[in-house]
């Protein structure tokens, strides 16, 4: 009796083991970002620790709104850019190129002129699919809006050309892409990747479901910028809406802030211009502006991201000086990226960046921090 106990109590041991084991495969990438750290080919040594943003920000922040369409009432539109003005925040607005393949975008009409507003006010314009909807979607279980979820990788690429030459046609070539209800899949980022974008924000956090934890994932990250199966395109997952959920964004920002993560938060039209909304927005912005978060459009993040992932660093000493050297080897600058000298015994530095460019010297500041343009 007491074998046969041990046995049964053996084989649950050994199922439970395997069950843990699997969950932590499907959802390592949950947890891969918290025990890495920010995938970045330089971050410190012993002389030096280089910042993660500009001037030092420990997060970066971006503002997106999704849903802008032909059919968007414009006084809608105003209220928000009014407010982002007043609380100078630049962010990105994913447009609808054609709102259910129905209401395209035209030339000279009072939406495109508004598109044209946020971008005189430093906003970027970026694309949201093609039509919001596919037909491809009737009887199953996702929502007619989310466009990519049954589409093949051809039928991607067709659709997002196309709005994407709607933009461009209308003079907002776009560099991002976001799929409408965050239907993103592999399919479409190759499509994208195929079609040039730079950047892609197409899927946002796991839902915290059995289906999460027992189904296999795509292989993404979350808290930092990734190149999804080795492709040119960089994806940045996009967090929760914080006029919907203002705690839990809360305890996700807190988590990102600890590691230098990147906090993309997303609103939607025409729900974010109810007074409510507009009022925990501008508290949400108000909070993470005093948090010292670098806010920026995604694209101008994309662009940071990949010569910062790539910047590496050299340094050596003579007598009190501090030398430092180093390549960036992407086509982007990182301007105001922030040196901190570690060693209290320098007293001056060194810059000696590549071919081209003047060295600089002088003496390191009570503060040990330095900004450069790289
Ligand atoms: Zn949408």
């Amino acid at each position: 009796m007491r074998k046969k106990l041990r046995k049964i109590l053996l084989f649950f041991g050994l199922g439970l083991l395997l069950l843990l084991a699997w969950i932590g495969y499907n959802t390592g990438y949950i947890w891969r970002d918290y025990l890495s750290g920010p995938p970045v080919r330089f971050r410190e040594n012993r002389e030096i620790v280089v910042g993660l943003y500009p001037r030092g920000a420990p997060v970066a922040a971006v503002f997106t709104s999704d849903d802008l369409s032909a059919v968007t009432p414009l006084e809608v539109v105003e209220r928000l850019r009014v407010l982002l003005r007043e609380l100078e925040v630049r962010g990105t607005f994913f447009v609808i190129p054609n709102h259910l393949g129905q209401y395209p975008l035209s030339a000279g009409s009072p939406t495109v002129k508004m598109l044209e507003q946020l971008r005189r006010d430093g906003h970027e314009i970026a694309q949201h699919g093609w039509a919001h909807y596919s037909e491809k979607n009737r009887g199953r279980s996702v929502k007619m809006g989310a466009e990519m979820a049954y589409l093949s990788e051809e039928e991607q690429y067709q659709i997002i050309r196309r709005g994407r030459d709607l933009l461009t046609g209308l003079g907002f070539p776009p560099r991002g892409h976001r799929s409408p209800c965050f239907s993103g899949n592999r399919r479409t980022f190759r499509a994208l990747d195929r079609l040039g974008f730079l950047y892609g924000s197409d899927l946002d956090l796991p839902p915290t479901t059995p289906k999460t934890l027992l189904l296999p994932s795509l292989p993404r990250r979350l808290m930092y910028p990734y190149h999804p199966d080795g492709l040119n395109l960089l994806e940045i997952t996009s967090q929760t809406d914080p006029t919907v959920r203002p705690k839990k964004t809360l305890k996700i920002f807190r988590r990102y802030r600890k590691r230098g993560g990147v906090f993309a938060f997303l609103t939607h039209f025409p729900q974010i211009s109810e007074p409510g909304n507009l009022a925990r927005l501008e508290r949400i912005i108000k909070f993470l502006r005093e948090e010292g978060v670098w806010f920026c459009p995604m694209a101008e993040l994309s662009e940071w991201w990949l010569a910062r992932a790539e910047v590496d660093f050299q340094t050596g000493r003579e007598g009190e000086t501090l030398i430092i050297r180093w390549v960036n080897p992407s086509p982007y600058p990182l301007n105001d990226l922030e040196i901190t000298i570690k060693d209290p015994d320098m007293k001056f530095f060194r810059l000696l960046p590549g071919e081209g460019k003047e060295p600089r010297q002088g003496e390191i500041p009570p503060s040990r921090s330095i900004l450069v343009d790289i």
